[in-house]
């Protein structure tokens, strides 16, 4: 049964319900709605190497212009749409737009060596993920290496051997897989040995403490090296200032770099326009 109006929608809600629910309620419904998929935007947010201008990638993040309620973060409606399952049409729809964005910015003046999107673990689990993957490659032509998968460690911790074909499936075509905001979770060394990713990107939390504590600052330089030593290139993620920068080029010159210092995420057009460049 589809709700004709939003007078009958709200005939649906629990007067229990507190006003965090009931947003989380009016997201669920709109998510099902014909124009979703019309109102969700990618932005994109640069990748530099470590100290100098040089761009190199980009991550695709999410938005939802909703026409009400305004720009949604992903925070606000991901782990919604996991829950009901929309992720699976919202996910498929951001990785062609992934795969179209590259291309866009190679013809716009910003080339790019790689372009990566996020994916949650649960998403992994629908029918024909790697088939998916493959297909849009072959449809954009694109080299697997310009694509890099992206997943928290947290959403691996209990599907890492249960996806296990996919990640090996997907690294053998030459996908590249991220793991983001490493460090927060549960974290386990071992994970690095056992994953065959090839990228670690290094939560904000530590860039954040970096400059501050020397604990941190130590952390950050063994996991480089721990990392480097196994075969990951290493993503700083959430630098925002010159002295973030400036520390992480005292422990180590190889690592890429993301964060509100080189460049917030934006529509696809201001990133061509607008990228910054920044000179260490
Ligand atoms: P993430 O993949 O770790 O993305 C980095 C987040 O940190 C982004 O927030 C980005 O805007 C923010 N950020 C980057 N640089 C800085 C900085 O210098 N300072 C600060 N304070 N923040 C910075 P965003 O766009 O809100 O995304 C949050 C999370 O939502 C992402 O974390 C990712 O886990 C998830 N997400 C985003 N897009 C997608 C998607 O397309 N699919 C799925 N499954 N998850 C997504
Ligand atoms: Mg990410
Ligand atoms: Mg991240
Ligand atoms: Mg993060």
């Amino acid at each position: 049964y589809q709700a004709k109006s939003r007078h009958l929608e709200y005939a649906f809600y629990d007067s229990s319900m507190d006003e965090n629910q009931r947003k989380n309620f009016f997201i669920h419904q709109e998510m099902a709605r014909n124009d979703f998929l019309n109102q969700l935007v990618l932005y994109f947010q640069p990748l530099h190497a470590l100290g100098c201008s040089k761009l190199v990638g980009a991550e695709a993040l999410i938005r939802w212009h909703h026409p009400t309620l305004g720009l949604l973060t992903p925070a606000e409606f991901i782990s919604l749409a996991i829950e009901s399952g929309e992720i699976q049409k919202i996910g498929h729809w951001i990785r062609e737009e992934t795969c179209k964005a590259f291309i866009y910015f190679r013809e716009n003046g910003c080339p790019l060596e790689f372009i990566s999107t996020n994916v949650d673990a649960r998403e992994l689990g629908y029918n024909n993920f790697t088939k998916e993957i493959l297909d849009l490659l072959e449809k954009y032509d694109l080299d697997p290496s310009n694509l890099v998968l992206e997943i928290t460690e947290n959403s691996l911790i209990d599907n890492f051997e249960r996806y296990h074909i996919i990640f090996e499936t997907l690294k053998k075509a030459g996908v590249r897989w991220a793991i983001d905001d490493f460090g927060i979770g549960y974290s386990s060394l071992s994970y690095l040995e056992r994953l065959s990713f090839s990228i670690l990107k290094i939560d904000q939390s530590f860039i954040t403490s970096m400059v501050t504590s020397s604990n941190a600052a130590f952390l950050i330089g063994h996991i480089v090296d721990i990392a480097a030593k196994l075969g990951y290139q290493v993503v700083a993620e959430g630098i925002e200032s010159r002295a973030q920068m400036q520390k992480l080029l005292e422990i180590s010159p190889n690592i890429m770099c993301q964060g509100y210092y080189f460049g917030h995420p934006l529509p696809r057009e201001e990133f061509c326009k607008l990228l910054p460049a920044k000179e260490a």
